[in-house]
């Protein structure tokens, strides 16, 4: 059976699932060359396989709010491919959250692993809860009631959940002491944690700065650097605001960033201390445009960040948040860069669009890896019980983002698909992940 034929069948099988279908079509049309040249992946159905995830758990989570009342939301975890170790990839608490959407996590968070060269598989979970409006005991509530359903799913050799949206270091110690409390391990069973008891120095920095680190080596191909560069970024979370501090922090100038509600626009630049004003001023969960009272700047009601001039835009807060119509702003407006920190932030359109007009552009499996690399160097410190210095990780996240980077456009090089200097990391990316879980696959038969 051909890739084609593979994803006729996804559509019609999974038609109710637009997200898992775009993810894997995004694949699907960068890797026939890798196919044309392994027979062996189409003999063995390997393509197949992949989009079918290994099992999705599907579980009820009932919890009380501050009244008492009983609440009920629904929780998953999708345990995707463990070809190269265990499922690894995090949780997700978001109303908008769906079997589609943790599908096209998992089926991305494959092919990441694999690029990051750590023995890590690929999986995804979260629930359908709203942590906004929120207090503390009902967050703490309802993961504790997540995993004590979810415990029976996950273990540190087998399955190894993480934040995401709406899931961070809080939310990790909830659900870390609930795991404690049921299974008496105290194992590295999620990452994320707290430095204190088992967490990795770094871990909380490492997807903003990785796609920072990811960016200058974009940059250094085309003999270029970040100094100066006016910068687009989306989302005001754990990854924008880690990549503005990066940009920042190498010479680069932060002109936006933005949430559910609008956009901030400060042509001055987002300097460290705006940066961590803007850090307080979220996690107190108060909104972005009291910026303009204390720093200046301007906010923007409901609209994104793409309609100003600059060299390069991160998107860091969702899937499909750039359309087509935002596609053509970046360039209209000068962008030459677009560098993925969030999963899928760009619609297929806008990808195609950016690709005509020659914009360098980093899929998010390349760019935003840095998180799951740095969880990854977490559980060895957890196996090892050690822990390495900032320096130590941030060296190593450092090199794992060259790494990716390299490997990406040498297999752009070598498969043809590099055009006069412009690399298709796309491309590149995808057949580098793609291949080193095929062999995995091809390698145990038709196990896995
Ligand atoms: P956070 O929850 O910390 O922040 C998300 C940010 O995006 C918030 O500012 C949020 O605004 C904004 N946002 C979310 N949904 C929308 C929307 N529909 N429209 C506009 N703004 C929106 O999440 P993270 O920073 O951790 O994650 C951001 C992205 O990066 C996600 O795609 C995630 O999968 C990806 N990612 C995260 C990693 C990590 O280590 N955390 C690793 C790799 C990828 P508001 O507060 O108003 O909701």
């Amino acid at each position: 059976m051909s890739i084609s034929q593979a994803i006729e069948k996804i559509e019609a099988r999974y038609a109710h699932q637009p997200e898992f279908i775009q993810a894997v079509k995004e694949v699907a049309i960068t890797i026939q060359p890798l196919y044309d040249a392994h027979p062996e992946y189409s003999a063995l159905k390997v393509f197949e396989r992949l989009v079918e995830p290994d099992r999705v758990f599907g579980f009820r989570v009932n919890w009380e709010d501050d009244k008492g009342d009983v609440q009920v939301n629904r929780g998953w975890r999708v345990q995707f491919c463990n070809a190269l170790g265990p499922y690894k990839g995090g949780l997700r608490f978001h109303p908008t959250v769906n079997q589609s959407v943790l599908k096209f996590l998992g089926f991305e968070q494959i092919f990441k692993n694999a690029l990051t060269g750590l023995p890590i598989g690929g999986g995804k979970g979260g629930s359908d809860f709203d942590p906004k409006g929120k207090t503390d005991s009902e967050i703490r509530r309802f993961c504790y009631a997540f995993m004590r359903e979810l415990h029976h799913y996950v273990s540190k050799d087998m399955d190894v959940p993480a934040g995401d949206i709406g899931v961070g270091g809080r939310e990790v110690s909830y659900m870390f002491a609930m795991y404690k409390n049921l299974t008496r391990e105290s194992t590295g069973v999620i990452t994320g944690k707290g430095v204190g008891f088992g967490g990795s120095l770094m871990r909380t920095e490492a997807t903003g700065y990785g796609a920072v680190y990811f960016l200058e080596n974009m940059l250094l191909a085309q003999n270029d650097t970040l100094k100066g560069k006016k910068v687009l970024i989306s989302g005001a979370g754990n990854v924008s605001l880690h990549a503005a501090e990066k940009v920042n922090a190498l010479g680069g100038m932060a002109i936006t960033v933005s949430d559910s509600q609008g956009t901030l626009y400060d042509e001055k630049g987002l300097n460290q201390e705006k940066i961590d004003w803007l850090k307080k001023q979220k996690q107190q969960n108060k909104p972005l445009a009291d910026y303009v009272d204390v720093h200046g700047g301007e906010w923007l009601a409901k609209q994104k960040p793409w309609q100003f001039k600059a060299d390069i835009a991160i998107p860091c807060a969702t899937q499909n948040e750039v359309n087509e119509a935002d596609a053509k702003l970046f360039v209209e407006n000068g962008v030459k860069y677009v560098v993925e920190g969030a999963n899928m932030p760009l619609t297929a359109e806008a990808i195609d669009h950016i690709r005509l007009h020659r914009v360098h552009y980093a899929p998010g499996k390349a760019a935003n890896a840095g998180g799951v690399a740095v969880s990854a160097l977490e559980m060895s410190q957890n196996s090892v019980r050690q822990y390495q210095t900032f320096e130590q990780v941030d060296e190593r996240l450092k090199g794992i983002m060259k790494d990716i980077h390299d490997s990406a456009a040498n297999a752009s090089e070598q498969y043809g698909q590099t055009d006069n200097g412009y690399v298709d990391y796309m491309a590149g990316a995808n057949m580098v992940g793609f291949k080193r879980v095929a062999d995995a696959l091809v390698a145990f038969g038709i196990l896995n």
